[in-house]
C-alpha cells in the first residue's frame, strides 16, 4: 500500500476521532479547532477578512469601486471578484430585457465586448486597501457540454456552480461531487489555475427537507443519516483525489442559516471534518449578489471552527494565488 494511502487512512481516523470528540461535546458553538495550524498570524488573513465569491459584474448594484467599498467597510481584505459566465452570452435585446426585468444597471451593454469590458474594469481597479483576484463562475454542466475556453484563459480562478439543474433535477451529493472533482482535475491540466467547487452542499439539504415534506414528515423528524452528504468510502476517495491539489471546496455563507439546526450541523461536521483533517482545502465566501448581503455581519468562524476549517486551511488558496502572481511577474 502506498505511503499516500497510509497517510490518508491516518488522516481519516484522526478526522473521525475529532468529529466524534466534537459531536460528543454539547457546546458545538464553542468547540475550538486544535488542528495542525502552526502558521504565524501575521501571514494569515482571518476568516472574516476573506470572501472568495463576490458577484462584481452584471448583477452588481453599485459602481464597482463603491461595491468593493462595502466589503472593505465590513472588514474584508481579500476578494475574488467574478460573475456568471453565461450572463455574457446574451444577445443585445435579450440583455436589455434581462436588465430591465431585474432592474439592474446595464454596466456592460455591448455583447461583443462585455466579457472583456468586465475583466478590464477588474484589472484596472488599482486598490491598495484590499487584495483582489479575478474569476469566472461557470455552471458545472459545461464540464459535460463543452467549455468556453477563450474566456477561461483570462482569469485567475474558476469556480464551478453546483446545482440540481445539471443532474436532471436531483440535487448532487457525494457521488456526483466526486465525479465533478475528477472532471475538474482533468480540465485543470489545460487551465492551470486554482478551481473551486462552489456551494455543493446546500441543494442536498434542501432536497432532503423537501422529500420529507412530501412524505408528510416534519423537518425535526429527519435523522442525521438522511442529511449526510458523503459515505466513509466517498470521504476517503475524495481525500485521495483532492488532498494537496489546487481544487478547493467552498463553504458559503448560506450555511449560517442551516447551522442553527443541530441535526444538520452534526451531519455536516461528520461530512467535513475528516476532509479538512485529510488535507482538503476550503474557501469561505458570501456569494454576494446585492446589498442584502450586508444585512448581517459575515462570520464564517461560527461554522468553520466546528468544521475543522482553520485560517491556515482557508488561506491556502490565497497563498497559491499570490505565488502564481509573483511568479508571473518575474522575467
Ligand atoms: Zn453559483
Ligand atoms: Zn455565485
Amino acid at each position: 500500500m502506498s505511503k499516500k494511502a497510509d497517510r490518508i487512512r491516518l488522516s481519516m481516523r484522526l478526522g473521525l476521532l475529532l468529529a466524534c470528540i466534537c459531536t460528543a461535546s454539547d457546546s458545538f458553538g464553542q468547540a475550538q479547532e486544535k488542528g495542525p495550524g502552526r502558521a504565524l498570524q501575521e501571514g494569515l488573513f482571518s476568516l472574516n477578512q476573506i470572501d472568495l465569491h463576490v458577484h462584481a459584474g452584471k448583477e452588481r448594484p453599485l459602481p464597482l469601486q463603491n461595491w468593493i467599498d462595502l466589503f472593505v467597510r465590513d472588514g474584508r481584505r481579500v476578494l475574488l471578484l467574478l460573475d456568471h459566465l453565461e450572463l455574457y452570452r446574451m444577445e443585445e435585446k435579450q440583455n436589455r430585457d434581462w436588465v430591465a426585468k431585474n432592474q439592474f444597471t446595464d454596466w456592460y451593454p455591448d455583447p461583443a465586448t462585455a466579457k472583456d469590458d468586465f475583466l478590464k474594469e477588474l484589472s484596472q481597479l488599482n486598490r491598495r486597501d484590499i487584495l483582489l483576484f479575478r474569476g469566472w463562475e461557470i455552471w458545472e454542466g459545461e464540464l459535460d457540454e463543452g467549455l468556453e475556453k477563450e474566456a477561461m484563459r483570462k482569469v485567475e480562478v474558476i469556480g464551478w456552480h453546483f446545482s440540481k439543474a445539471a443532474w436532471q433535477g436531483k440535487a448532487p451529493a457525494g457521488r456526483e461531487l466526486i465525479f465533478r472533482a475528477r472532471q475538474i482535475l482533468a480540465v485543470q491540466k489545460e487551465f492551470p489555475v486554482p478551481m473551486i467547487l462552489f456551494h455543493p452542499f446546500n441543494g442536498h439539504i434542501k432536497a432532503v427537507r423537501e422529500d420529507a415534506k412530501k412524505a408528510g414528515r416534519a423537518p425535526n423528524s429527519i435523522p442525521k443519516a438522511e442529511y449526510r452528504y458523503f459515505t466513509l468510502a466517498q470521504q476517503s476517495e475524495l481525500i485521495e483525489l483532492l488532498s494537496g491539489s489546487s481544487v478547493y471546496i467552498e463553504i458559503e455563507r448560506d450555511w449560517a442559516i442551516l447551522w442553527n439546526d443541530p441535526v444538520v450541523r452534526e451531519a455536516f461536521m461528520e461530512d467535513i471534518r475528516p476532509l479538512a483533517a485529510g488535507g482538503i482545502k476550503f474557501t469561505v465566501s458570501t456569494d454576494a449578489h446585492g446589498t442584502r448581503s450586508f444585512q448581517a455581519p459575515f462570520r464564517p468562524e461560527v461554522y468553520c471552527n466546528d468544521l475543522g476549517i482553520t485560517p491556515e486551511n482557508a488561506n491556502a488558496i490565497i497563498r497559491e494565488l499570490l505565488a502564481i502572481r509573483a511568479k508571473k511577474s518575474l522575467p
